[in-house]
């Protein structure tokens, strides 16, 4: 390859870090190895994207038909979570949720329940029709 072609592959490239084109050069000999064209990457990727923007919007959709419960300590929204399902959840008791404040690094309150998520969602489910 001609240096001339290089100086103009690095002057189009420069806003990317070398770490990054590093990175790039790895993912490209990683999808040789699965023999997968960029292209074929390309779309999947931009795919993927998709998929999870209109999951969010699902997601969004459901957590709407529901009353939100707030932290008592620092007001933000709490997340609901199924506990003792998993090894990783195991927290004991006879639990099944558990409502935490995402405001881990300046809050952190949590509230174990016996109520299982089904209960939960019963519970706070808008009434709509009358
Ligand atoms: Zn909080």
């Amino acid at each position: 390859m001609e240096t001339k072609e290089v100086v103009i592959f690095l002057k189009v490239a420069e806003p990317f870090s070398w770490g990054f084109m590093q990175d790039f050069i790895n993912f490209v000999d990683h999808l040789k190895k699965h023999d997968i064209s960029i292209d074929h990457a390309y779309n999947c990727i931009t795919q993927g994207k998709e998929d999870r923007i209109r999951a969010f919007k699902e997601h969004a959709k459901i957590l709407a038909q529901f009353k939100k419960k707030y932290c008592p300590i620092c007001g933000k929204e709490l997340d609901l979570i199924r506990v003792n399902n998993k090894p990783s959840r195991m927290v004991g008791e006879g639990y099944k949720t558990q409502w935490y404040c995402p405001n881990v690094r300046n809050c952190s309150y949590e509230f174990y329940s016996k109520k299982t998520m089904r209960e939960w969602m019963n519970e706070l489910k808008h009434v709509k029709e009358r």
